[in-house]
């Protein structure tokens, strides 16, 4: 782990992730003293700011929970100072090797520590990277660089990111963020698959039919999908985010904690996974059905003919001994009813014999909003009845858990990780290759000449039409109309 004395200089300081992720995401961490002892965080970016400015630009951005956080805040802002300076040239680099050197001087540090958090788009990764190794790293001091998606556009360009920043930082010094491996329920999957026994003995193809991991959003782009129109739905949240929760949900017990045993189950598990791209379906958002709010295209950021997908499903086929023959969807899309993501795990049939009607097992994990677990199971109606009913095991957070309760943001988990030096939620160089391996077809075919039709879904639906027709070839079993009730209703 990094010692009592640590800089933090985040790159990209003036833009949009540092003010509403980065800087957050530290003063989280000082507001539960879990911050190094002493810090020097120091912004750097082009545009010309003043300390003051930098700093009034981030407090606009802090939560505070009480006003004991709220004081801390100026005490944590005072930490922060800002360097101007150009990406590409050694000037600003000098002055930020200065002031750190500066800081390690008057602490009299023995071995420098400096964390380097791009928050930069991609294209400056590498000029930024060289000019850090080169500048900013001298003999004998710690560094950890972290990088942020995207890592590549496909495989190639992926690749190509890969070997430029290889000859530059060790994997040991690189941490790639995926935010999801932050989020509370995601850590989460590792102690309900591997810690119960009861879900341990079922988590194969015998008991298990079919699986879900869907990502729905409320709002579309909003007159800023300039930067979606080239990334679509797949790459911004499928290849990345959705794959790395179906990875952990998947992949076989590791023999430990340690970051690699981790990651080593984790690429074995990825290398066995396919896409049928027979097996897609992809949408892209028109007009809410009372024409209120504006479809995709209307937004005047994107090109007018855009064929960029806002939704997409997928089967997903897991080829090893576990997991053969267990359908798995991957979903995802813009512009929808509701925001939430859950994991829907459908179990097998139970044989019916004694029972007129009785529906399948569900559990249902939501990593946001509200955390929750909850199995569907059925049960006696209770009474003078004999009849079953659907009712569910319910572990819901914000009921069960005081409200004092402080859930770490992903970014905040994330950064403490890398303080620790611990890999384990972070991407490895080879398990990003293999996502590419996997997602570069599919994209190539829904961005290709002969790509699949597009079907419009009006904004705030629930999906597009066909979904439902989809996940039913895709094994999954619909209860029966009104099977089940929520929120509770008492018995008649
Ligand atoms: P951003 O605001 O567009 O860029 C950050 C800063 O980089 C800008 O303030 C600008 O600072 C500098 N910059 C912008 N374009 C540049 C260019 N073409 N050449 C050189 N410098 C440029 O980006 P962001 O939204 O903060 O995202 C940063 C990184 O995080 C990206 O890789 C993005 O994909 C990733 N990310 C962002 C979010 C998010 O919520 N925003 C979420 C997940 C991942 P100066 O002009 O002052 O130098
Ligand atoms: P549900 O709303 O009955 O949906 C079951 C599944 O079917 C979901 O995957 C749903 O997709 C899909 N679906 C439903 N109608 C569809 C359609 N027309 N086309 C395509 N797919 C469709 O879910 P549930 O688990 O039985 O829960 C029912 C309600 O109880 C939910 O509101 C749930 O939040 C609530 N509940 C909450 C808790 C808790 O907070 N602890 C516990 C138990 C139940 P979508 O997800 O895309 O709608």
């Amino acid at each position: 782990a990094f010692g009592d004395h640590v800089s933090i200089v985040v790159f990209g300081a003036s833009g949009d992730l540092a003010k509403k992720k980065t800087f957050p995401a530290l003063f989280g961490l000082y507001n539960q003293g879990l911050l190094p002892k002493n810090v020097n965080i120091i912004g750097y970016a082009r545009s010309e700011l003043s300390n003051e400015e930098l700093r009034e630009r981030i407090k606009s951005f802090l939560k505070f929970k009480d006003d004991a956080a709220k004081l801390k805040a100026d005490g944590f802002l005072q930490l922060i100072s800002y360097i101007s300076g150009p990406y590409d040239k050694p000037d600003g680099y000098h002055k930020l090797e200065e002031a750190i050197s500066k800081y390690d001087q008057e602490n009299k540090v023995q071995q420098s520590e400096r964390l380097f958090y791009l928050a930069l788009p991609p294209s400056v990764f590498t000029t930024a990277g060289k000019n850090i190794k080169e500048h900013c790293y001298p003999e004998g001091a710690r560094l950890r660089l972290i990088v942020e998606k995207p890592f590549g556009h496909d495989l190639e360009s992926s690749r190509q990111l890969q070997k430029d920043l290889a000859p530059l930082f060790s994997e040991e010094e690189l941490y790639r963020i995926d935010h999801y491996l932050g989020k509370e329920m995601v850590k989460n999957l590792f102690v309900l698959r591997f810690g119960n026994a009861m879900l341990s003995g079922v988590w194969n193809n015998r008991h298990i039919s079919s699986v879900q991991i869907s990502f729905k959003e409320a709002f579309g782009t909003e007159g800023r999908g300039g930067y979606f129109d080239d990334i679509g739905i797949v790459r911004d949240v499928m290849q990345n985010h959705l794959l790395q929760v179906l990875t952990l949900l998947t992949m076989d017990r590791p023999v430990s904690f340690d970051p690699e045993a981790v990651r080593d189950e984790k690429v074995k598990a990825l290398k066995a996974f396919s896409i049928d791209n027979d097996n897609i379906l992809i949408g892209q958002y028109g007009k809410s059905e009372d024409g209120t709010k504006p479809g995709y295209l209307d937004d005047d950021t994107v090109k007018k003919d855009s064929k960029c997908v806002t939704y997409a499903a997928m089967g997903i086929n897991i080829n090893n001994e576990r997991w053969d023959g267990v359908p798995f969807v991957l979903r995802a899309g813009k512009a929808l009813d509701e925001s939430k993501v859950e994991i829907r795990i459908q179990f097998k049939q139970v044989a019916k014999g004694i029972f007129k009607e009785i529906q399948r097992n569900e559990l249902v994990i939501r990593i946001q909003p509200n955390e929750a677990v909850y199995m569907k199971i059925n049960s006696k109606i209770p009474g003078i009845s004999t009849e079953t009913s659907l009712t569910e095991l319910d572990l819901t957070y914000s009921s069960r858990y005081s409200k004092d309760f402080w859930i770490p943001e992903a970014y905040e988990a994330l950064i403490r990780d890398c303080f620790l030096g611990n890999h384990a939620n972070f991407v490895r160089d080879d398990e990003l290759d293999v996502s590419w391996q996997l997602f570069t077809p599919l994209l190539q075919y829904i961005e290709g000449e002969d790509r699949p039709e597009l079907e419009i879904y009006p904004y705030g639906s629930k999906s597009p039409k066909s979904l439902k027709k989809f996940l039913i070839k895709n094994g999954y079993v619909f209860d029966h109309e009104g099977a089940y009730q929520w929120p509770l209703t008492t018995p008649s």
